[in-house]
């Protein structure tokens, strides 16, 4: 019995891997040739001031248009990318894709708007970023402020003393940095003190049961109250109902995203949204 079942169950796992090995191989064959052929989009999420309600900026999230496969999200090509070196061009293309939009939206009387780009670990740890960012607040003239850098506690912890070495770099330039999935990295908090740092992102684990699980509402008001003692403002992703929101205000959160405000979308459709509430 043990070894049929044992049978069955290679049978099993070889027809997932089979179609996971596919799936993988269409993606990574197709990835450079993406690039240049323009498939890449950056959709825009709101992020909203959760006292105000007002639409304070966005986060820039790829997506790309495969032309077997359809959309395809992040989670798909990013792995894909940081293993083949793309990431690095990638990066580029979108950190170069937002300063154009912010540079856009000063004429567009949305000039207020904050845009956050995620930075992968590779991007963190390359010599490239520096010089890339520098060439493009020089060209567009945009405020430094306005652009947010989003970096994962596990990205950063990589090489502590050399994320510690950009974040103070970016700060100096006046750029914004966020720590990214916060929580979920098995880092101890310590790096907090290590870190020159503007934002906390509580990952959306923590916020998803937050009505619910006592350890999780825990976990979320004493991040909130640790990010405000060390100075920092608090963002919470991954907020889909009316009563996360509510807890999360009520605990001073200063800011929110999730599909309670808007969903992940186009850049026009992203410019009428918020054009919209400023008009309100
Ligand atoms: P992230 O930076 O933590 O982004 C938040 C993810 O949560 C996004 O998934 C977003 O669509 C999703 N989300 C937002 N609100 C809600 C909600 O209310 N409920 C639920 N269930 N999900 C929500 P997405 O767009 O699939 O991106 C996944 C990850 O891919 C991102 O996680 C980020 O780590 C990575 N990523 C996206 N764009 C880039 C990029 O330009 N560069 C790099 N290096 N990574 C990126
Ligand atoms: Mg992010
Ligand atoms: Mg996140
Ligand atoms: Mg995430």
């Amino acid at each position: 019995a043990a070894k049929s079942c044992g049978r069955g169950n290679f049978q099993f796992f070889s027809a997932e891997m089979n179609a996971a090995t596919h799936e993988r191989l269409l993606l990574e064959n197709r990835l450079w040739q993406a690039l240049e052929q323009d498939e890449f989009e950056l959709f825009l999420q709101a992020q909203i001031d959760l006292r105000s309600g007002a639409v304070i900026g966005a986060e820039a999230l790829l997506r790309w248009h495969h032309p077997e496969l359809g959309m395809v999200g992040p989670d798909r090509f990013i792995p894909i990318a940081e293993e083949s070196g793309l990431i690095l061009p990638l990066g580029d293309w979108a950190l170069r894709r937002a300063v154009q939009l912010l540079d856009r939206w000063r004429g567009l009387g949305l000039g207020h708007l904050r845009l956050a780009v995620n930075l992968s670990a590779r991007q963190c740890h390359g010599t490239g970023l520096l010089p890339l960012l520098d060439r493009l607040l020089r060209e567009t003239g945009i405020d430094p402020a306005l652009l947010e850098l989003e970096i994962t506690e596990t990205a950063a912890m990589q090489d502590p003393e050399r994320s510690r070495e950009l974040l103070q770099q970016l700060r100096a330039r006046g750029i914004k940095v966020a720590i990214d999935d916060f929580g979920t990295g098995y880092s101890s908090l310590s790096y907090l003190k290590l870190f020159e740092l503007d934002r906390i992102k509580i990952d959306r684990g923590f916020v998803k049961d937050i009505e619910t699980d006592p350890d999780d509402a825990a976990i979320v008001s004493a991040t909130i109250g640790l990010a405000h003692a060390l100075g920092l403002e608090v963002i919470a992703e991954g907020v889909e109902t009316q009563a996360q929101a509510d807890f999360l205000r009520g605990k001073r959160c200063d800011e929110a995203q999730g599909y309670l405000f808007a969903r992940p979308v186009t850049v026009a459709e992203f410019e009428m949204l918020a054009s919209a509430a400023e008009t309100v």
